[in-house]
């Protein structure tokens, strides 16, 4: 008989903490995770799946105006965001099942509560002390906004998706993947957006063209930007809000968002106090196994603050368990990890930008296309879409990925598998074409873009 309670307690029922816990448990390990709220994590509860469902919402304004151009007439669209907010959330009640029905076929046992570490082997759960030999921490993050006058008449992105009513403007602060995505969606609702972001630009860290090409499109739209900004505060009057800018500029609107940034959720969990190190921004130090200083605790996902992303913590946490549960010492790679932005048009992209690779490599090749998709030529949508390669002069490797516009986060999954095995320029050549399709311009574009031109290529 084991001298503790558990083999695994798992403080945090996310992706990571999920997959770990039922894979531990299907090599045979007593396990338990400890949730505080609902079974399913931000993905789940309150990012990727809500936010893509109206993200979906959002695309049919644009296929309804479309489809005039393709011969049909419709009567006035009419939306309806109750109705849609109901419908998101019986979707997550299902996959909230779902997540507690493949807990309980394996065994899992759900504590419910606030997880805190008390010892190297104890956590403590309303009350209770349990023990384990191990313990994984995989407890997110959650929205941060910084300390401006007013802040706390804010919403983040987690009251965004629950909103009772949509309002006819928004503010929304950043510029980062959440601010865009929601900008689109509220935008395409029939909300007026303002960003206010202090770069001169969106999605900083991304390719510059992509950046570019973003911003000019959902400028396009009638999303406003207000580059280079500085809020200095918010006030709310009634109803509604007022935002002042750092040289006077005053927006009014019915709700303001703020999207700048997560952060990890590690206070209060007893983590320092049994000597697990925490870095600047608060998230658990681990080694390329997940493993914290502590021999007897681990840590997966957005608490580790590596790649935030689901399909990355849920790889950490098959590693986790593989590592430790099946005697299978397992690293995951985060190189090439395709990612998207689910913004309207939304990007796709994989690899190093055109500026990092320029550090990387020094000599690089630069391919772009820019075109209006097929799906625009009839319906007359003023919409471009655009793709660039990026490649390594001495080996031909392709070393970055990046595309802009309709479908691009369906296309550049294949293209991460291409980057994974190390493809090179010469192998994207003489792959077939798939036709007509937007995708095969990235097997077929031969035209390096002249050094000169630089970033944008125009
Ligand atoms: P990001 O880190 O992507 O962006 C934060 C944004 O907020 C940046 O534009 C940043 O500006 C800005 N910002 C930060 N601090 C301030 C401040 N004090 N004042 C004004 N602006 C500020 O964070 P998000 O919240 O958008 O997303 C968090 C993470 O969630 C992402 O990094 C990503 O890993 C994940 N995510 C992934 C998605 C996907 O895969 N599709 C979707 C949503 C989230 P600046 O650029 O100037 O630093």
């Amino acid at each position: 008989m084991s001298q503790y309670d558990y083999d695994l307690i798992t403080i945090g029922a996310g992706s990571g903490g999920v997959r770990a816990s039922r894979m531990a448990a299907q090599m045979g390990a007593r396990v338990a995770v400890v949730e505080e709220s609902r079974v399913g994590g931000t993905c789940v509860l309150r990012g990727c799946v809500p936010k893509k469902l109206l993200v979906y919402a959002g695309h049919f304004a644009d296929d309804f105006e479309d489809a005039a151009g393709y011969g049909w007439t419709l009567p006035e669209p009419q939306f309806d965001w109750p109705k849609l907010i109901a419908a998101k959330d019986k979707e997550l009640d299902r996959l909230n099942s779902v997540y507690l029905r493949i807990l309980s076929e394996n065994n899992v046992d759900i504590l419910d509560g606030r997880g805190v570490i008390t010892g190297e082997h104890t956590v403590e759960v309303a009350g209770k002390s349990y023990s384990a030999k191990n313990i994984l921490v995989a407890v997110g993050g959650w929205p941060s906004t910084p300390d401006v006058p007013g802040i706390e008449h804010v919403i983040s992105s987690n009251e965004a998706l629950d909103l009772r009513q949509l309002p006819k403007r928004i503010i929304i602060v950043g510029a980062g993947y959440i601010a865009v995505e929601f900008a689109g969606i509220f935008h395409s609702l029939g909300v007026e957006v303002t960003l206010v972001l202090r770069a001169d630009t969106v999605l900083r860290g991304f390719d510059e063209d992509i950046r570019m090409c973003l911003a000019a499109e959902m400028e396009k739209r009638g999303i406003i930007l207000k580059t280079e900004s500085v809020v200095r505060g918010i006030e709310k009057q009634g109803e509604d809000y007022s935002m002042r800018l750092a040289g006077g500029e005053l927006l009014e609107a019915d709700l303001v968002m703020y999207a700048t940034g997560r952060s990890p959720n590690t206070a209060g969990l007893g983590l320092e106090e049994v000597g697990v190190k925490l870095n600047k921004k608060g998230a658990i130090v681990v080694d390329e196994y997940s493993a914290t200083g502590v021999d007897s605790i681990w840590a997966v996902g957005d608490v580790t603050d590596r790649a935030n992303l689901t399909p990355v913590a849920i790889a950490e946490g098959a590693a986790f368990a593989q590592t430790v549960f099946n005697n299978n010492p397992t690293r995951v790679d985060h190189s090439n990890i395709p990612t998207a932005v689910f913004s309207t048009p939304p990007i796709g992209t994989v690899g190093l930008s055109e500026e990092q690779a320029r550090v990387k490599y020094g000599k690089i090749d630069v391919y772009v296309s820019r075109f209006r998709p097929m799906k625009y030529t009839l319906s007359g949508r003023d919409e471009q879409t655009f793709m660039k390669l990026i490649v390594d002069t001495h080996t031909d490797v392709v070393v970055g990925c990046h595309m802009m516009g309709l479908d691009a986060p369906e296309i550049a999954q294949g293209l991460g598998i291409a980057m994974k095995c190390g493809a090179t320029k010469a192998q994207f050549d003489a792959t077939v074409g798939i036709h007509p399709s937007a995708a095969e311009e990235f097997v077929t574009m031969r035209e390096k873009r002249p050094d000169h031109e630089g970033p944008s290529g125009d």
